[in-house]
């Protein structure tokens, strides 16, 4: 079928496979560019390893380091006549990819968050493996969870105490407009919690120590976002940020908890990128559509594949230990954070309107990623084709 981009508010709801397919290609090119990865880890788990960060970890751990990799994900297979989702044809090609060099890998499909799925990748990885995980990453973005029990929670994207109003861009209109959102309830703020805080991670950490699949000085990673003011309210301050924190004190109990086995666990502060998830928090797109701008003008810019081939090479493990900040963190905001970064990043914020809209900011890049995450756009990809959706999901 000739497969066309259908995008829908927030989402993309085909993805090509070729395209896809030379995105994964071109974020191998990036990490082997930069040559081994010294002292890096040999056995990963990545659970959420599809698309974002999770796949740019797993990329940088498995073509940059030659680690062995399990990755777990929740994606939607393709038919005859349907596409299927983006990360599903990532993880494909990642396997052919990965297959050519030498390199083991194996993906699990499923629900990261339910106990077959734990149940799974450890009968996988006691099949397979050949030893223990030395590094951990927990890289989902999920809108629901049902746990042990059977009860749903939902996330939701909402301030705390008071309402939000902000800019926010609507990428239909390639307009900037006025977003209004209402306070969160006590029951949204603990679905978040449920969702993306750190229950979840404990479940998978412990369920990995009992059946002794933890190595010796082995890393439990997850991601966390900081971010600038102007996105406090709906972020750190927010629902999300409040299950961030949960996950942060989860990671400093899992960490204690590993010590005789001179593990750790903390969690990784990564930058904004353009990614299905950050793609639909109100008013952090046209933030990123800023932020990129200046990063791209201070050649300072980054996206997923850069963040995590330098988390590898320099933060987490390289030549020496992790480099924390004083709550214990790796801060991959670092450059983000950085105040000429942010002070010129605030003052297009306060002069982004519609009229601006393309002078202020890097929406044009913006727009370029976001088609790209579900492989369009991308050069040497011909969209007239006729392309087979079907796609096995090989490993
Ligand atoms: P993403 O949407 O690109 O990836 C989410 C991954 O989770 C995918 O692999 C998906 O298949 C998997 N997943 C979702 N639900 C699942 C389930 N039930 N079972 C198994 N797998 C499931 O998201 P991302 O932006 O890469 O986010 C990953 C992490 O990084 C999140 O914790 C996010 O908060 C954090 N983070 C993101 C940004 C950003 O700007 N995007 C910045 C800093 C930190």
């Amino acid at each position: 079928m000739i497969i066309q981009p259908r995008i829908r508010g927030f989402v993309c709801v085909t993805a090509h496979p070729e395209g896809c397919a030379a995105n994964v290609r071109e974020q191998i090119a990036t990490v082997k560019a930069d040559g081994p990865i010294a002292n890096a880890p040999k056995r990963v788990l990545i659970i959420g390893a599809s698309t974002g960060y999770g796949l740019a970890t797993r990329i940088a751990a498995a073509f940059g380091g030659g680690a062995r990799t399990i990755g777990v994900a929740f994606e939607r297979p393709g038919a005859a006549d349907k596409p299927a989702s983006a990360g599903w044809y990532n993880t494909a090609a990642f396997h052919r990819e990965a297959r050519k060099a030498g390199i083991d890998a194996w993906s699990l499909n499923g629900d990261a968050f339910s106990e077959q799925m734990k149940n799974d990748v450890i009968a996988l990885a006691k099949e397979k493996m050949g030893g223990k995980f030395d590094l951990v990453v927990y890289s989902l973005a999920s809108p629901r969870r049902t746990d042990a029990a059977g009860t749903l929670w939902k996330s939701c994207l909402k301030p705390i105490g008071k309402s939000f109003d902000a800019l926010h861009l609507d990428t239909d209109k390639h307009e900037v407009v006025d977003v209004h959102i209402d306070p969160a309830s006590d029951e949204e703020i603990l679905g978040t919690v449920k969702v993306m805080g750190g229950e979840d991670l404990d479940l998978w950490v412990k369920a990995l120590e009992d059946a002794d699949l933890l190595a010796q000085g082995v890393q439990v990673v997850a991601y966390d976002y900081i971010g600038p003011e102007c996105t406090h309210p709906i972020y750190h301050d927010g629902t999300i940020g409040t299950a961030k924190k949960h996950l942060y004190n989860t990671a400093k109990a899992i960490g204690e908890r590993l010590k005789p086995i001179g593990g750790s666990a903390f969690l990784s502060v990564n930058k904004a990128v353009v990614t299905q998830a950050s793609s639909a928090i109100p008013a952090v797109p046209l933030y990123i559509s800023i932020l990129f701008k200046v990063m791209k003008e201070m050649g300072l810019h980054e996206g997923c594949i850069e963040q995590m081939n330098r988390l590898l090479r320099t933060k987490l493990r390289g030549d020496g230990l992790p480099e924390f900040d004083a709550q214990g963190r790796i801060r991959m905001d670092d450059w983000e954070m950085r105040e000429d970064v942010q002070a010129r990043t605030n003052e297009f914020w306060q002069n982004i309107n519609t009229q601006t809209l393309r002078s202020n900011s890097d929406y044009s890049g913006y727009e370029v990623e976001f088609l790209k995450l579900f492989g369009f756009g991308v050069k040497g990809v011909d969209y007239s084709a006729d392309t087979n959706p079907d796609i096995p999901y090989e490993g």
